[in-house]
């Protein structure tokens, strides 16, 4: 699942979805944002950590985290994604009528918000601490 939203700082999105065996699936997340140089820089937290400018993958040096590293190439931390993405005005295919939201788990770590009247997801949460 992947949801974009534009803000002032250009179009920010993130994707969630599950990586690994089928039988054993983990969550991930992945933030993308518009890098210095133009091109899309994501940072992708999962099974595997890391981040991507375009479809390259960048060594991180040591010393640094993926966040700082995302942080320079962008000039955003992750966080701020989130919580734009947290504020972004929620609809599901209940026009007109009230959706019934709630909250539901998904695979490990994962939770997913659902209108229980329609049966859309309108979003999804990953907590990796949840399964550490
Ligand atoms: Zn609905």
């Amino acid at each position: 699942m992947s949801e974009s939203i534009k803000t002032s700082r250009g179009t920010l999105s993130i994707t969630t979805g599950s990586e690994g065996p089928k039988h054993d699936p983990y969550g991930f997340i992945e933030y993308h944002a518009k890098g210095k140089g133009g091109k899309e820089v994501t940072l992708h937290q999962g099974l595997g950590d890391y981040l991507k400018v375009g479809q390259v993958r960048l060594e991180v040096p040591k010393g640094k985290s993926l966040t700082e590293v995302f942080k320079e190439e962008t000039g955003l931390d992750p966080h701020e994604i989130e919580r734009w993405h947290a504020k972004r005005p929620l609809r599901c295919k209940c026009k007109g009528g009230k959706p019934q939201l709630e909250w539901t788990p998904g695979y490990p770590g994962e939770h997913f918000l659902m209108c229980r009247k329609c049966g859309d997801i309108l979003d999804s949460t990953f907590n990796k601490s949840e399964i550490e």
